[in-house]
């Protein structure tokens, strides 16, 4: 079966963001990669993928349509996330939807009720159920289609989700699952379909962390929060509150109590210090070594 893929909007595009200024695509985009990239293990599926993977160009609808038609999709998904409010403030509008087109043709309802019922399942979001408008991205006549408004980026307990690498594991999964599902596919080499632990997996083996650019001073600056907070997935504003959801975030993986407070001396920094070798005091000097271990290994976006 033949399927395209559509990231809506680009960076370029103006609004469309969340409140901190991430780009409603940036967001959307590591999960459709991450179904192109499981959905390519499985046997007898071609794909394309039609907005543009760098980001810079927001393709006019009429070459995007064209396109979809060129590649005589029998899919076509399109990825969004959802706004609410005037998108420069947090607000509490929430959860997944998935659009079909009015004509409400059963595959695709039956693939739209898939994603959406998955989406929910795994990221515990609010399902606001399939709903049906002429969007033209859900109007091919020959493909079934379907929009994912995968939760609201204007909501900060979505996005924290959505943002995080364990968010878009789950929610590729998901998506890959209602498509293997509804489809029957096969995955190559394999005789059973049904593992989702085995989507997830795979999935994960093909996620990457964002690589910092910092300057290895050793000081816990804007900069390095900012980038900490990319790399956990959390709201990026290069600030730690009291408490912090991304030192919350560093205390869950390092497995000390998560209050999100850096307390002196504190056990995350003590857990930190031990894990990048550095001597163990509990305390962040300034400058400080685990620090600059952190600023170096941030710059290879893996910790
Ligand atoms: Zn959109």
């Amino acid at each position: 079966m033949r399927i395209t893929h559509r990231v809506g909007h680009a960076l370029t595009t103006r609004g469309k963001q969340s409140p901190d200024g991430v780009k409603e695509w940036a967001q959307a985009e590591p999960i459709a990669k991450l179904v192109i990239a499981e959905l390519n293990n499985y046997e007898g599926v071609a794909q394309k993928r039609v907005d543009d993977p760098t980001g810079k160009v927001d393709k006019s609808l009429k070459t995007l349509i064209a396109e979809v038609n060129d590649f005589k999709a029998d899919v076509h998904i399109d990825y969004h996330l959802n706004a609410h409010g005037d998108g420069t403030t947090w607000t509490s509008g929430h959860g997944t939807e998935v659009f079909v087109n009015t004509r409400k043709p059963k595959e695709a309802v039956e693939l739209a009720t898939k994603v959406l019922n998955n989406i929910v399942s795994v990221t515990g979001f609010r399902n606001r159920g399939v709903k049906y408008y002429n969007w033209d991205m859900v109007n091919f006549p020959k493909a079934t289609n379907i929009l994912v408004e995968i939760c609201f980026m204007t909501n900060k307990d979505d996005v924290s989700i959505v943002r995080s690498t364990d968010g878009q594991i789950k929610i590729a999964a998901a998506i890959v699952e209602a498509i293997v599902s509804q489809y029957n596919l096969k995955r190559k080499g394999s005789k059973n379909t049904k593992d989702k632990q085995v989507v997830q997996s795979k999935v994960a083996g093909v996620t990457s962390r964002p690589k910092a650019n910092l300057r290895v001073d050793g000081y816990l600056g804007p900069a390095t929060i900012s980038a900490l907070q990319r790399y956990f997935g959390t709201i990026v504003d290069g600030k730690i509150s009291r408490p912090s959801l991304v030192i919350k975030a560093m205390q869950k993986w390092l497995g000390t109590p998560q209050d999100g407070v850096i307390s002196t001396p504190s056990l995350m920094v003590k857990a930190l210090q031990k894990r990048f070798g550095t001597p163990v005091d509990g305390i962040i000097s300034k400058p400080s070594l685990v620090i600059k271990e952190l600023q170096r290994r941030l710059n290879k976006g893996d910790l």
